[in-house]
C-alpha cells in the first residue's frame, strides 16, 4: 500500500505536453509489462479475506493513472494545434520595400497643391474620339494648330486616337453640364514625336479647368502664383508671355524665376534666369459653347503643365527615357524620395 502511494505522487507529478513522454508514460505505466499490470499480478498473493479491499484500492488506481494518461495526451493534442512551437519573439522576415515612380512622386506634389485651392481630381480615357481630344477645343479638321499634336490613331477606326493632352477630361467635364467646375486632370498623354533625352511619344501632364459666373484673369493669375509658390517657395517671381492655343483666348506662357539659380542663369534656365513652366489662358467661348455652356453668363480658366520636365529638374535626371526603361538601379534611387 506504501509503494501505491509513491506510485501515485510520482503519476500526479507526472507533466509533459510531448507526445513521445506521453507515450513513455503509457508503456511504463498501462502497457503489458507496465506498473499497472504488474500490481494486478500481484492479487493471487493476498489473501482470500484482504481479497475485496485489496481489489478496490488496485482499481482506483488503475483509473487513476488511466485519467493521468488521458489528460496527458489531450494536452499533447491541444500543444500541437496551437502550433505554439512557433517562436513568436524571434525578429520577422524583412518586407522588401518598393519606391514611389519619380512621375508619381511629382504628380501627387502637384495635385495636392490644387486640392487644397479646392479643385476636385477628374480622370478621363486615354483612347479617345476625335471631338473630345480636337474639335469642341476648337481645333476643327484641317485646322493647323493640330500639327502641333500630331498623335497616333487607331487603325479600324480613324475617328479614335491617342490623346494628345487630357484637355479631353475638361471637355467631358463640361459636358455633364454641372457648373461651376473646378477640377484638375492628370494623366498620360501621346504625341507622334522623335524619342530623344528631351521628349518622348507619351508624357503626363496635369491641367486644370474653373468654369463659374465671373471668373476673371486675375483669378487665373492668383491661382497659379498661389501654385508656383507653394512648389517652388514664396521668393519666386512669375511672368506671363502672350502665346497662342486654339482653346484659350487670350492665351499665356508663364515663367519662373530660375529656382536653381535664382535667376542669375545656369544650365536648366538656359542661362535666362527664367524656366517656362505652364501655358493658360481663359477657356475660348467656342469651346464653352461646344458644351452647352452658355458664354454670356459663364467664362472660366485653364492651365495645363507636363509632369516629366519639372521631375527632371527636381531630381536632377539628364534622360526623360529613364522613366520608362524600368530600370530597378534607377527606380531604387526614389526609396526616399519626397
Ligand atoms: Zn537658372
Amino acid at each position: 500500500m506504501q509503494q501505491l502511494e509513491e506510485y501515485k505522487k510520482e503519476i500526479t507529478a507526472y507533466s509533459s505536453t510531448d507526445e513521445k513522454s506521453v507515450e513513455e508514460f503509457r508503456i511504463k505505466y498501462l502497457g503489458t509489462k507496465g506498473i499497472v499490470k504488474a500490481i494486478m499480478g500481484e492479487m493471487k498473493n493476498v489473501p482470500n479475506d484482504r481479497k475485496k479491499e485489496f481489489g478496490q484500492v488496485l482499481n482506483e488506481f488503475k483509473t487513476f493513472t488511466e485519467q493521468k494518461f488521458e489528460s496527458l495526451k489531450s494536452q499533447a493534442t491541444d500543444h500541437q494545434q496551437s502550433g505554439s512551437d512557433i517562436d513568436l519573439t524571434l525578429p520577422g522576415d524583412p518586407v522588401p520595400l518598393g519606391s514611389r515612380h519619380p512621375v508619381t512622386l511629382m504628380k501627387n506634389r502637384i495635385i495636392s497643391i490644387y486640392q487644397r485651392l479646392g479643385f476636385a481630381v477628374a480622370e478621363g480615357p486615354e483612347i479617345e474620339d476625335d471631338w473630345h481630344n480636337f474639335t469642341a477645343l476648337n481645333l476643327p479638321e484641317h485646322h493647323p494648330a493640330r500639327d502641333m499634336q500630331d498623335t497616333f490613331y487607331i487603325q479600324q477606326n480613324p475617328d479614335w486616337l491617342l490623346r494628345t493632352h487630357t484637355s479631353n477630361t475638361q471637355i467631358r467635364e463640361m459636358e455633364k453640364g454641372k457648373l461651376p467646375i473646378r477640377v484638375i486632370c492628370p494623366g498620360r498623354v501621346y504625341r507622334n514625336e522623335t524619342v530623344s533625352a528631351r521628349s518622348h511619344c507619351f508624357f503626363h501632364q496635369v491641367e486644370g479647368l474653373y468654369i463659374d459666373e465671373n471668373v476673371s484673369f486675375a483669378d487665373l493669375k492668383q491661382t497659379l502664383y498661389f501654385f508656383v509658390k507653394e512648389m517652388y517657395g514664396e521668393d519666386v517671381k512669375v511672368r506671363f508671355r502672350p502665346s497662342y492655343f486654339p482653346f484659350t483666348e487670350p492665351s499665356a506662357e508663364m515663367d519662373v524665376s530660375c529656382f536653381i539659380c535664382g535667376g542669375k542663369g545656369c544650365r536648366i534656365c538656359k542661362y535666362s534666369g527664367w524656366v517656362e513652366i505652364l501655358g493658360c489662358g481663359m477657356v475660348h467661348p467656342n469651346v464653352l459653347e461646344n458644351c452647352k455652356i452658355d458664354s454670356d453668363k459663364y467664362t472660366g480658366f485653364a492651365f495645363g503643365m507636363g509632369i516629366e520636365r519639372p521631375a527632371l529638374i527636381k531630381y536632377d535626371i539628364n534622360d526623360i527615357r529613364l522613366f520608362s526603361e524600368n530600370d530597378v538601379r534607377f527606380l531604387r534611387q526614389f526609396t526616399s524620395a519626397v
